[in-house]
């Protein structure tokens, strides 16, 4: 896909790709352009890292280039998918039926979730999913593994270095075979942080499941290795009744009086902790994750009603978020979300959004909040998730709308691409090819 160019003014090597291009630059603002020209640098450390980019005629005078000698490509180019909170392990279970989340959990998660104690099991399905998740345009993000450490060791062997992951810790209310003992929970986290590292995800998989002694280990080794942390919050209100009311009985818990103030009261807020869902919470419990510099990530697709293929959760409230000052990105909760596409997780925000009038869900939001805003969230964004000089080409090529105006603005493009797709399943293997720091990972063409 791209053209090798040597400046004839300096040694150095670049490499060209020239097409229509879609970026986003903030929740406001995408851009597209009919022809553009990016310019990447080819070689050593910074291989990938965008050194140019804009329309083509204008990049091309301004490094006095010969344009005609750069092929133009068909295809769209659009920034590659940041997903803060999804379940590798549940991909089997996506599309199961739902009624309720505790319901869900225990009628198909949990029993899909213990298969992976299972070595050769976990490594036949890691090779499949990881493989399937750059083929969606999904190049990073914050990833819950089972309970076993062995899944999580083949999830690492395949997944790409901007996964993070973590393996769940779970000792009370839930079914024996997918249960640790408190001690077991203890040293899991601690020695996975220590083997792992940053890449590790501290994930107590929330408080009705996980002690308080579990908690407390995932804070202290999240500390100690400096690794992110991600949990369930809020998601639904039986879920919240379900949380407090074990928590009534839990020595030095009984006045408990917020899901919220149980995470706190265990240490695990802080700006490196990420919780999912959020979507009944306290004006105390907006405070303490405000407070606390905590980030959100919300997956619509998820909880979405169930005639969406959803949990029927509700739907976030990504205002609150804003006004209050807490970062939030869309994710797809695999496999709370039916589809791995963050296209399929954009749509769904957007349409939800509408729905209640709330007017400022546009596709240029939803595109910033699923690449920008996830890289963000990892603490990637000094130089990743924006088609922009000094950030790497992390990009996925992907099928051009027909008919598009050549001076379309970035809303329209994004709202004829999702046009684009006859169905939900199709936006699971609607990408072309997807990129890594200026390198091809995937390539539908190659693939056929
Ligand atoms: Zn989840």
């Amino acid at each position: 896909m791209f053209s090798a160019y040597n400046y004839p003014s300096s040694s150095s090597s670049v490499e060209f790709y020239r097409g229509p291009v879609l970026r986003s630059l903030s929740d406001n603002l995408s851009e597209y352009f009919e022809d553009a020209l990016i310019v990447t640098q080819k070689n050593g450390e910074k291989a990938g890292l965008i050194v140019a980019i804009g329309e083509a005629a204008k990049v091309a005078k301004e490094l006095k280039l010969d344009l005609s000698a750069l092929k133009k490509n068909m295809d769209l180019l659009m920034p590659a998918f940041f997903d803060t909170h999804f379940h590798w392990v549940q991909d089997d279970v996506r599309q199961m039926p739902k009624v309720s989340l505790i319901e869900w959990l225990e009628r198909y998660t949990f029993p899909e979730e213990a298969k992976y104690s299972d070595h050769k099991f976990s490594s036949v399905k890691a090779k499949r999913f990881w493989k399937r998740i750059l083929s969606v345009g999904t190049i990073g993000g914050l990833c819950y593994s089972s309970i076993h450490e062995v899944a999580l060791k083949e999830a690492f062997k395949y997944a790409p270095e901007d996964f993070n992951i973590g393996n769940v810790l779970m000792t009370m209310n839930c079914p024996e075979d997918i249960r640790q003992s408190p001690q077991r929970a203890c040293a899991s986290v601690d020695n996975c942080a220590k083997r792992y590292k940053s890449r590790y995800v501290c994930s107590p998989r929330f408080a009705p499941t996980t002690c308080p002694e579990a908690m407390q280990a995932s804070a202290l080794a999240a500390a100690r290795h400096d690794c992110f942390q991600q949990t369930h919050l809020g998601e639904t209100k039986n879920e919240i009744q379900w949380v407090l009311e074990i928590y009534a009985k839990i020595k030095g818990f009984e006045g408990v009086k917020t899901y919220t103030e149980i995470y706190e009261r265990v240490k695990m807020l802080g700006p490196k902790t990420i919780f999912g869902h959020c979507i009944y919470l306290a004006e105390s419990e907006w405070k303490l994750l405000a407070d606390s510099g905590s980030r959100i990530a919300s997956c619509p697709s998820s909880n979405a009603p169930v005639d969406q293929l959803g949990i029927g959760s509700g739907l976030f409230d990504f205002e609150k978020a804003e006004s209050m000052g807490v970062p939030w990105a869309l994710a797809s909760d695999i496999g709370g979300g039916p589809f791995l596409s963050m296209f399929d997780v954009m749509r769904s925000f957007v349409l939800q959004n509408r729905e209640i009038g709330r007017h400022s869900a546009t596709f240029t939001k939803a595109l910033h909040r699923t690449t920008f805003k996830g890289a963000e969230l990892m603490d990637l964004s000094a130089d990743r998730g924006m088609l922009e000089v000094g950030y790497y080409l992390d990009a996925i090529r992907v099928p051009m709308p027909p008919g598009l105006p050549a001076r379309a603005n970035g809303e329209m493009a994004l709202e004829a691409l999702i046009r684009l797709m006859p169905n939900r399943e199709s936006s699971d293997t609607f990408v072309n090819e997807t990129i890594i720091r200026g390198k091809s990972c995937f390539n539908k063409e190659a693939v056929v």
